[in-house]
Protein backbone atom coordinates (compact mmCIF):
# COMPACT_ATOMS: atom_id res chain seq x y z
CA UNK A 1 0.00 0.00 0.00
CA UNK A 2 1.71 3.24 -0.84
CA UNK A 3 1.07 6.22 1.40
CA UNK A 4 -1.29 8.29 -1.00
CA UNK A 5 -3.60 5.16 -0.40
CA UNK A 6 -3.11 5.36 3.26
CA UNK A 7 -3.81 9.12 3.61
CA UNK A 8 -6.90 8.12 1.38
CA UNK A 9 -8.46 5.77 3.45
CA UNK A 10 -7.38 8.71 6.74
CA UNK A 11 -9.48 10.68 4.56
CA UNK A 12 -12.43 8.53 3.78
CA UNK A 13 -12.48 7.33 7.83
CA UNK A 14 -12.12 10.97 9.30
CA UNK A 15 -15.65 11.30 6.66
CA UNK A 16 -17.06 7.99 7.59
CA UNK A 17 -19.07 8.76 10.99
CA UNK A 18 -19.53 5.09 12.70
CA UNK A 19 -23.07 4.39 14.07
CA UNK A 20 -24.97 1.77 15.73
CA UNK A 21 -24.70 -1.35 15.22
CA UNK A 22 -21.45 -0.76 14.38
CA UNK A 23 -18.95 -0.90 16.76
CA UNK A 24 -15.61 -0.68 15.14
CA UNK A 25 -15.82 1.03 11.56
CA UNK A 26 -12.87 1.95 9.40
CA UNK A 27 -8.98 1.53 10.97
CA UNK A 28 -8.92 -2.34 12.22
CA UNK A 29 -8.38 -5.57 9.87
CA UNK A 30 -12.48 -6.01 9.92
CA UNK A 31 -15.58 -4.04 11.63
CA UNK A 32 -17.49 -5.01 14.18
CA UNK A 33 -21.45 -5.18 14.06
CA UNK A 34 -23.22 -6.26 17.39
CA UNK A 35 -26.15 -7.78 16.12
CA UNK A 36 -29.49 -8.76 17.37
CA UNK A 37 -29.68 -12.51 18.60
CA UNK A 38 -32.54 -13.78 16.72
CA UNK A 39 -32.99 -11.04 14.05
CA UNK A 40 -31.84 -11.57 10.39
CA UNK A 41 -28.67 -9.84 8.98
CA UNK A 42 -30.07 -9.45 5.13
CA UNK A 43 -26.64 -8.86 3.09
CA UNK A 44 -26.13 -7.83 -0.76
CA UNK A 45 -23.35 -6.47 -3.06
CA UNK A 46 -22.97 -5.02 -6.34
CA UNK A 47 -20.14 -3.79 -8.47
CA UNK A 48 -20.37 -1.33 -10.91
CA UNK A 49 -17.42 -1.20 -14.41
CA UNK A 50 -16.45 1.64 -16.22
CA UNK A 51 -17.41 1.11 -19.84
CA UNK A 52 -20.63 -1.48 -19.02
CA UNK A 53 -22.82 0.20 -15.92
CA UNK A 54 -21.18 4.07 -16.60
CA UNK A 55 -18.82 6.25 -18.97
CA UNK A 56 -16.04 8.01 -17.85
CA UNK A 57 -15.75 11.46 -18.39
CA UNK A 58 -19.65 11.92 -18.91
CA UNK A 59 -20.07 10.51 -15.64
CA UNK A 60 -19.03 12.32 -12.45
CA UNK A 61 -17.25 10.09 -9.91
CA UNK A 62 -19.50 11.65 -7.39
CA UNK A 63 -22.08 10.14 -9.27
CA UNK A 64 -21.15 7.01 -9.46
CA UNK A 65 -20.17 6.69 -5.97
CA UNK A 66 -23.73 7.29 -5.52
CA UNK A 67 -24.88 5.02 -7.74
CA UNK A 68 -22.73 2.20 -6.57
CA UNK A 69 -24.28 2.39 -2.79
CA UNK A 70 -27.94 3.18 -4.28
CA UNK A 71 -28.22 0.09 -6.35
CA UNK A 72 -27.40 -1.94 -3.26
CA UNK A 73 -29.81 0.11 -0.80
CA UNK A 74 -32.89 -0.49 -3.33
CA UNK A 75 -31.84 -4.34 -3.24
CA UNK A 76 -32.17 -3.68 0.98
CA UNK A 77 -35.66 -1.85 0.04
CA UNK A 78 -36.48 -4.76 -1.80
CA UNK A 79 -35.85 -6.90 1.06
CA UNK A 80 -37.84 -4.55 3.14
CA UNK A 81 -34.29 -4.27 5.50
CA UNK A 82 -33.14 -0.93 6.42
CA UNK A 83 -29.06 -0.31 5.49
CA UNK A 84 -26.91 -0.30 9.12
CA UNK A 85 -23.50 -1.03 7.84
CA UNK A 86 -21.98 -0.62 4.00
CA UNK A 87 -18.29 -1.82 2.47
CA UNK A 88 -17.05 -0.26 -1.03
CA UNK A 89 -14.04 -1.83 -2.45
CA UNK A 90 -12.48 0.05 -5.22
CA UNK A 91 -10.18 -0.68 -7.98
CA UNK A 92 -8.68 3.00 -9.13
CA UNK A 93 -7.51 4.22 -12.15
CA UNK A 94 -4.02 5.24 -11.15
CA UNK A 95 -3.94 7.79 -14.07
CA UNK A 96 -6.89 9.51 -12.30
CA UNK A 97 -5.16 10.50 -9.04
CA UNK A 98 -6.93 11.34 -5.14
CA UNK A 99 -9.36 14.01 -5.96
CA UNK A 100 -11.09 11.21 -8.41
CA UNK A 101 -11.50 8.47 -5.71
CA UNK A 102 -11.89 11.31 -3.11
CA UNK A 103 -15.48 12.55 -4.65
CA UNK A 104 -16.50 8.99 -5.35
CA UNK A 105 -16.33 8.33 -1.78
CA UNK A 106 -18.04 11.98 -1.17
CA UNK A 107 -20.92 10.92 -3.20
CA UNK A 108 -21.10 7.74 -1.66
CA UNK A 109 -20.66 9.32 2.13
CA UNK A 110 -23.37 11.59 1.20
CA UNK A 111 -26.30 9.06 0.67
CA UNK A 112 -25.13 6.70 3.21
CA UNK A 113 -25.61 9.98 5.47
CA UNK A 114 -28.93 10.58 4.14
CA UNK A 115 -29.54 7.53 5.17
CA UNK A 116 -28.15 7.36 8.23
CA UNK A 117 -26.08 4.38 7.48
CA UNK A 118 -22.14 3.77 8.21
CA UNK A 119 -19.26 3.22 5.91
CA UNK A 120 -17.73 0.68 7.70
CA UNK A 121 -14.74 -0.53 5.35
CA UNK A 122 -13.78 -1.32 2.28
CA UNK A 123 -10.58 -2.37 0.29
CA UNK A 124 -8.46 0.46 -2.01
CA UNK A 125 -6.74 -0.89 -4.97
CA UNK A 126 -4.63 0.92 -7.79
CA UNK A 127 -3.94 0.10 -10.89
CA UNK A 128 -3.88 0.81 -15.32
CA UNK A 129 -7.17 -0.44 -16.04
CA UNK A 130 -10.93 1.29 -15.77
CA UNK A 131 -12.85 1.71 -12.66
CA UNK A 132 -14.11 -0.90 -10.85
CA UNK A 133 -16.79 -0.20 -7.53
CA UNK A 134 -18.08 -2.85 -5.78
CA UNK A 135 -20.11 -2.20 -2.36
CA UNK A 136 -21.54 -4.59 0.19
CA UNK A 137 -24.54 -3.36 1.82
CA UNK A 138 -25.99 -5.32 5.90
CA UNK A 139 -29.26 -4.39 6.59
CA UNK A 140 -31.97 -5.33 9.38
CA UNK A 141 -35.60 -6.22 8.52
CA UNK A 142 -37.60 -3.14 8.37
CA UNK A 143 -40.90 -5.55 9.93
CA UNK A 144 -40.65 -8.82 11.44
CA UNK A 145 -38.53 -10.74 8.63
CA UNK A 146 -37.52 -9.81 5.23
CA UNK A 147 -39.65 -9.94 2.36
CA UNK A 148 -38.94 -12.39 -0.24
CA UNK A 149 -40.07 -12.96 -4.45
CA UNK A 150 -41.21 -16.52 -3.09
CA UNK A 151 -44.58 -15.38 -1.51
CA UNK A 152 -46.73 -14.12 -3.86
CA UNK A 153 -49.62 -15.74 -4.10
CA UNK A 154 -52.83 -16.33 -6.14
CA UNK A 155 -55.20 -13.34 -6.25
CA UNK A 156 -52.50 -10.43 -5.03
CA UNK A 157 -52.64 -7.33 -5.77
CA UNK A 158 -49.46 -6.33 -7.64
CA UNK A 159 -48.41 -2.69 -6.90
CA UNK A 160 -45.74 -0.40 -8.22
CA UNK A 161 -44.08 2.24 -6.37
CA UNK A 162 -43.55 5.77 -8.79
CA UNK A 163 -43.84 5.54 -12.76
CA UNK A 164 -41.74 3.25 -14.85
CA UNK A 165 -39.32 4.00 -17.69
CA UNK A 166 -36.62 6.53 -19.02
CA UNK A 167 -34.48 6.42 -16.70
CA UNK A 168 -31.54 6.05 -18.77
CA UNK A 169 -31.96 9.96 -19.74
CA UNK A 170 -30.56 10.42 -16.55
CA UNK A 171 -32.37 9.44 -13.60
CA UNK A 172 -30.40 5.79 -13.13
CA UNK A 173 -27.94 7.94 -11.69
CA UNK A 174 -29.76 10.14 -9.36
CA UNK A 175 -32.36 8.05 -8.38
CA UNK A 176 -34.04 7.71 -4.44
CA UNK A 177 -33.66 4.17 -3.21
CA UNK A 178 -36.96 3.23 -2.24
CA UNK A 179 -36.42 2.65 1.53
CA UNK A 180 -39.13 4.96 2.92
CA UNK A 181 -41.61 3.20 0.67
CA UNK A 182 -40.04 -0.12 1.58
CA UNK A 183 -40.41 0.93 5.44
CA UNK A 184 -44.37 2.30 5.01
CA UNK A 185 -45.58 -0.96 2.80
CA UNK A 186 -44.14 -3.03 5.57
CA UNK A 187 -45.70 -0.86 8.24
CA UNK A 188 -49.13 -0.50 7.10
CA UNK A 189 -49.58 -4.31 5.51
CA UNK A 190 -48.57 -7.63 5.34
CA UNK A 191 -46.90 -7.83 2.00
CA UNK A 192 -46.10 -10.61 0.62
CA UNK A 193 -43.54 -10.50 -1.72
CA UNK A 194 -41.53 -7.50 -2.96
CA UNK A 195 -38.76 -6.81 -5.48
CA UNK A 196 -36.85 -3.69 -6.96
CA UNK A 197 -37.11 -3.06 -10.91
CA UNK A 198 -33.40 -2.95 -12.17
CA UNK A 199 -33.46 -5.50 -15.40
CA UNK A 200 -37.12 -3.80 -16.34
CA UNK A 201 -40.89 -4.14 -14.99
CA UNK A 202 -41.11 -7.29 -16.75
CA UNK A 203 -38.17 -8.83 -16.26
CA UNK A 204 -38.30 -8.38 -12.54
CA UNK A 205 -42.43 -9.58 -12.63
CA UNK A 206 -41.31 -13.06 -13.75
CA UNK A 207 -38.41 -13.16 -11.44
CA UNK A 208 -41.83 -12.69 -8.89
CA UNK A 209 -43.62 -15.71 -10.85
CA UNK A 210 -40.98 -18.00 -11.06
CA UNK A 211 -39.56 -18.03 -7.44
CA UNK A 212 -43.52 -18.33 -6.15
CA UNK A 213 -44.74 -20.50 -8.75
CA UNK A 214 -47.67 -18.08 -9.88
CA UNK A 215 -48.78 -15.98 -13.12
CA UNK A 216 -50.21 -12.37 -13.42
CA UNK A 217 -52.33 -10.22 -15.60
CA UNK A 218 -51.05 -6.41 -16.07
CA UNK A 219 -53.28 -3.99 -17.04
CA UNK A 220 -51.29 -1.85 -19.63
CA UNK A 221 -53.79 1.19 -19.17
CA UNK A 222 -52.97 1.31 -15.21
CA UNK A 223 -48.97 0.90 -15.72
CA UNK A 224 -47.79 4.08 -14.48
CA UNK A 225 -45.34 5.84 -17.05
CA UNK A 226 -42.29 8.32 -16.24
CA UNK A 227 -42.20 11.22 -17.77
CA UNK A 228 -38.41 10.72 -18.95
CA UNK A 229 -40.22 8.31 -21.67
CA UNK A 230 -40.88 11.62 -23.82
CA UNK A 231 -37.04 12.12 -23.56
CA UNK A 232 -36.40 8.63 -25.19
CA UNK A 233 -36.03 9.21 -29.04
CA UNK A 234 -36.91 5.70 -30.53
CA UNK A 235 -39.67 4.20 -32.18
CA UNK A 236 -40.84 2.16 -29.10
CA UNK A 237 -43.78 3.47 -27.50
CA UNK A 238 -44.06 4.74 -23.82
CA UNK A 239 -45.61 1.56 -22.52
CA UNK A 240 -43.01 -0.59 -23.95
CA UNK A 241 -40.47 1.70 -22.23
CA UNK A 242 -42.04 1.76 -19.22
CA UNK A 243 -42.26 -2.56 -19.41
CA UNK A 244 -38.90 -3.08 -20.34
CA UNK A 245 -36.35 -0.20 -19.43
CA UNK A 246 -33.95 -1.32 -16.94
CA UNK A 247 -32.82 0.43 -13.73
CA UNK A 248 -36.32 1.96 -12.28
CA UNK A 249 -35.45 0.72 -8.86
CA UNK A 250 -38.82 1.06 -8.35
CA UNK A 251 -40.66 -1.37 -5.99
CA UNK A 252 -43.44 -4.06 -7.00
CA UNK A 253 -45.24 -5.29 -3.80
CA UNK A 254 -48.01 -8.31 -3.58
CA UNK A 255 -50.39 -8.33 -1.33
CA UNK A 256 -53.83 -9.84 -0.68
CA UNK A 257 -56.97 -7.93 -2.32
CA UNK A 258 -57.75 -6.26 1.18
CA UNK A 259 -54.40 -5.36 2.11
CA UNK A 260 -53.92 -3.94 -1.08
CA UNK A 261 -57.16 -1.90 -0.99
CA UNK A 262 -56.12 -1.11 2.55
CA UNK A 263 -52.99 0.21 1.27
CA UNK A 264 -54.06 2.83 -1.44
CA UNK A 265 -56.30 3.98 0.72
CA UNK A 266 -53.70 4.37 3.50
CA UNK A 267 -50.72 5.54 1.23
CA UNK A 268 -49.40 8.89 2.18
CA UNK A 269 -46.31 8.90 0.72
CA UNK A 270 -45.17 11.26 -2.13
CA UNK A 271 -43.90 8.63 -3.91
CA UNK A 272 -47.53 7.31 -5.73
CA UNK A 273 -48.63 3.47 -5.07
CA UNK A 274 -50.59 1.61 -8.23
CA UNK A 275 -52.71 -1.23 -8.43
CA UNK A 276 -51.23 -2.31 -12.19
CA UNK A 277 -52.41 -5.79 -11.98
CA UNK A 278 -52.99 -8.98 -10.74
CA UNK A 279 -51.09 -12.42 -9.37
CA UNK A 280 -53.03 -15.60 -10.87
CA UNK A 281 -53.08 -19.14 -10.03
CA UNK A 282 -52.34 -20.01 -13.91
CA UNK A 283 -48.43 -19.72 -14.43
CA UNK A 284 -48.90 -17.34 -17.67
CA UNK A 285 -47.96 -13.57 -17.95
CA UNK A 286 -50.45 -11.33 -19.84
CA UNK A 287 -50.48 -8.08 -20.55
CA UNK A 288 -54.55 -6.57 -20.69
CA UNK A 289 -55.18 -3.59 -23.35
CA UNK A 290 -57.49 -1.27 -22.72
CA UNK A 291 -59.71 -2.79 -25.34
CA UNK A 292 -59.87 -5.98 -22.89
CA UNK A 293 -57.37 -8.03 -25.59
CA UNK A 294 -54.20 -9.87 -23.79
CA UNK A 295 -51.51 -10.79 -24.99
CA UNK A 296 -48.36 -12.95 -23.39
CA UNK A 297 -46.07 -10.22 -21.63
CA UNK A 298 -42.65 -12.07 -22.06
CA UNK A 299 -39.55 -11.11 -19.51
CA UNK A 300 -38.54 -7.91 -21.25
CA UNK A 301 -35.74 -5.87 -19.86
CA UNK A 302 -32.20 -6.06 -19.69
CA UNK A 303 -30.47 -9.47 -19.97
CA UNK A 304 -26.65 -10.08 -18.82
CA UNK A 305 -25.15 -11.88 -21.07
CA UNK A 306 -21.83 -13.76 -21.91
CA UNK A 307 -19.52 -13.63 -24.90
P1 LIG B 1 -5.95 -4.76 5.36
O1 LIG B 1 -4.56 -4.64 4.87
O2 LIG B 1 -6.07 -5.29 6.76
O3 LIG B 1 -6.90 -5.39 4.40
P2 LIG B 1 -6.45 -2.09 4.53
O4 LIG B 1 -5.20 -1.31 4.69
O5 LIG B 1 -6.87 -2.57 3.21
O6 LIG B 1 -6.45 -3.27 5.57
O7 LIG B 1 -7.63 -1.23 5.14
C1 LIG B 1 -7.50 -0.60 6.41
C2 LIG B 1 -8.86 -0.20 6.89
O8 LIG B 1 -9.42 0.74 5.99
C3 LIG B 1 -9.86 -1.34 7.01
O9 LIG B 1 -10.70 -1.05 8.11
C4 LIG B 1 -10.63 -1.25 5.73
O10 LIG B 1 -11.93 -1.79 5.87
C5 LIG B 1 -10.65 0.27 5.49
N1 LIG B 1 -10.76 0.67 4.07
C6 LIG B 1 -9.90 0.45 3.06
N2 LIG B 1 -10.30 1.02 1.90
C7 LIG B 1 -11.48 1.61 2.20
C8 LIG B 1 -12.45 2.37 1.45
N3 LIG B 1 -12.26 2.62 0.14
N4 LIG B 1 -13.52 2.82 2.09
C9 LIG B 1 -13.72 2.57 3.38
N5 LIG B 1 -12.88 1.88 4.16
C10 LIG B 1 -11.77 1.40 3.57
MG1 LIG C 1 -5.20 -5.81 8.08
Amino acid sequence: MTSAEFALIDWIRQRARVRPPVSVGIGDDAAVLQTTAGRDLVVTTDMLMEGVDFLCPDTSPRLIGRKALAVNLSDLAAMAARPVAVFVSTALPRDRGVPFAQELHAGLLELADEYETTLAGGDTNTWDGPLVICVTACGEPLGRRPILRSGAQAGDWILVTGALGGSLAGRHLTFTPRLREAARLVELADVHSLIDVSDGFAADLHHVLEASGVGARIEAASLPIHADVARCVDERSPLAHALSDGEDFELIATADPDTGRRLLERWDLPTPLTKVGEITAARDCRLIQADGTAAPLPPLGWTHTFA
